[in-house]
C-alpha cells in the first residue's frame, strides 16, 4: 500500500510580497526516493524550510502523513518524524564517530546521559547497526575531524537516521565530493530508501542519475514538471529554464 507521506497543496510563501513559492503542488508516496532540481532561486531551500517548520506558509498547506504542519515548531516536526540534513556536515569534530552516533541515539531516546556515559547494550547494537549502514565500522573510534568530507556527510546521515525519521530531507549531499565518495553517498541513500521516504535536493546530474527514480523540477516557486530523469532531461521547458540562465 503506497500511502502519501507528503502532500503539499497550493503552497505560497511570500517574502515582502515576493513569492519564493507560488501555488506549489507536490505529493510523494511513502517509500519514495525523490530528487528535486531547479535553477538557483527556484525555491528549493524555501520548500525544505516550509516542510521543516522554519518558514510558515503564506497560503496553502503541508500535510505529513495526513497531518497539517501549520504552526508546528521545528522541534515538533522533528519529533513527528521529519529529519533534515543541511549541505554542510554538522557533526561534532572533537568526538569520535561512535560518540557522535551515541549522542544522536541518546537524543532520540531523550535520555539526559553524559556524553561519555556507558550506553546500554541495545543502544550499542543500534550504534553498530548505524556504523554498518554508513560504512564506517573501521573508523568508529576515529575523531570526526580526521574523516574525509564524504565520510563526514555519511556520519551526519547516520546521525539523522539514529533519530528514526520517516522522511529524510537531504540538501546537496555530494557538493565538493570525489567520484568515489559520491558513489558511496548514492549507495547509502539507495540503501536507506528501502526503509525511509527521502527527498534529495541536488545539482549534480550524474549523481541524480545514480539515485533518481523520479525527479521534480522547480522553477520560479512552482513545479515545472516531473518524471524520470530522461523525461525531465528531454523536456523542452527544462532545457529552456536551464539554458536561459
Ligand atoms: P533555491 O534554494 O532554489 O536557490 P531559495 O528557496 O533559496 O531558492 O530562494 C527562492 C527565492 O526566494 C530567491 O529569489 C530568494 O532570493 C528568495 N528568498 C529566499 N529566502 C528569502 C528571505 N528570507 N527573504 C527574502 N527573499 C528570500
Amino acid at each position: 500500500m503506497n500511502q502519501q507521506i507528503l502532500a503539499i497543496e497550493d503552497l505560497t510563501v511570500s517574502f515582502d510580497g515576493f513569492k519564493a513559492l507560488n501555488t506549489l503542488n507536490f505529493s510523494m508516496d511513502t517509500g519514495e526516493l525523490r530528487v528535486i532540481i531547479g535553477p538557483n532561486g527556484a525555491g528549493k531551500t524555501t520548500f525544505l524550510d516550509v516542510i521543516t517548520g522554519k518558514v510558515q506558509p503564506t497560503r496553502g498547506r503541508v500535510l505529513f502523513k495526513g497531518r497539517n504542519l501549520r504552526r508546528k515548531s521545528e522541534d515538533v516536526i522533528v519529533r513527528m518524524g521529519i529529519g533534515r540534513k543541511f549541505q554542510t556536515p554538522r557533526v561534532y569534530l572533537n568526538l569520535t564517530v561512535r560518540e557522535n552516533l551515541d549522542l544522536a541515539c541518546n537524543r532520540r531516546k531523550n535520555v539526559f546521559s553524559t556524553l561519555f556515559g556507558r550506553p546500554a547494550a541495545s543502544e550499542r547494537r543500534t550504534v553498530l547497526g548505524l556504523l554498518e549502514t554508513i560504512g564506517l565500522v573501521p573508523k568508529a573510534d576515529l575523531q570526526a575531524d580526521l574523516l574525509s568530507h564524504g565520510e563526514k556527510q555519511r556520519l551526519e546521515i547516520g546521525m539523522l537516521v539514529a533519530q528514526s525519521p520517516d522522511l529524510l530531507l537531504v540538501d546537496e549531499p555530494v557538493a565538493g565530493l570525489t567520484d568515489e565518495e559520491t558513489e558511496n553517498i548514492a549507495d547509502l541513500l539507495i540503501n536507506l530508501a528501502e526503509s525511509h521516504s527521502i527527498i534529495v535536493i541536488e545539482h549534480d546530474m550524474e549523481f541524480v542519475r545514480l539515485i533518481a527514480r523520479k525527479v521534480t523540477v522547480l522553477h520560479e516557486g512552482s513545479v515545472l514538471c516531473e518524471g524520470s530523469i530522461d523525461e525531465v532531461h528531454n523536456d523542452p521547458r527544462v532545457v529552456e529554464v536551464y539554458l536561459g540562465r
